[in-house]
């Protein structure tokens, strides 16, 4: 389930760069997510880290994309073809993730 980008989004900018997946953008009156990078932070973070941090709170789940932990996964690897360490942890099914917490 990808995230998204309410309309109380004050533009502080803070979610961007801590996206470990590089998938939020500045757009004319917001910010928004690239649902198709968007991994819910599964094998990074034990909760979405655009979520944890928003000081609007409005970075939430789109229940038009439910996706499951595994699909979330496989995408992570995809997004990283190059993070060994990422696709050790996901083989070893040890992982931070916010299906565990
Ligand atoms: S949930 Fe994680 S991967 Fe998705 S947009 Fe937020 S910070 Fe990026
Ligand atoms: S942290 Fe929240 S308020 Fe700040 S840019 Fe991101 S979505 Fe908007």
């Amino acid at each position: 389930m990808a995230l998204l980008i309410g309309p109380e989004c004050i533009q502080c900018a803070a979610c961007a760069p801590e996206c470990p997946n590089d998938a939020i953008r500045a757009d004319q009156d917001s910010f928004v997510i690239d649902p198709s990078l968007c991994t819910e932070c599964v094998a990074f973070y034990d909760q979405p880290r655009c979520l944890s941090l928003c000081p609007v709170e409005c970075c939430l789940p789109d229940p038009d994309r439910a996706e499951t932990e595994d699909v979330l996964a496989a995408r992570a690897i995809e997004l990283h073809p190059d993070d060994d360490e990422l696709k050790a942890r996901i083989d070893a099914n040890d992982f931070p993730s916010r299906f565990r917490r």
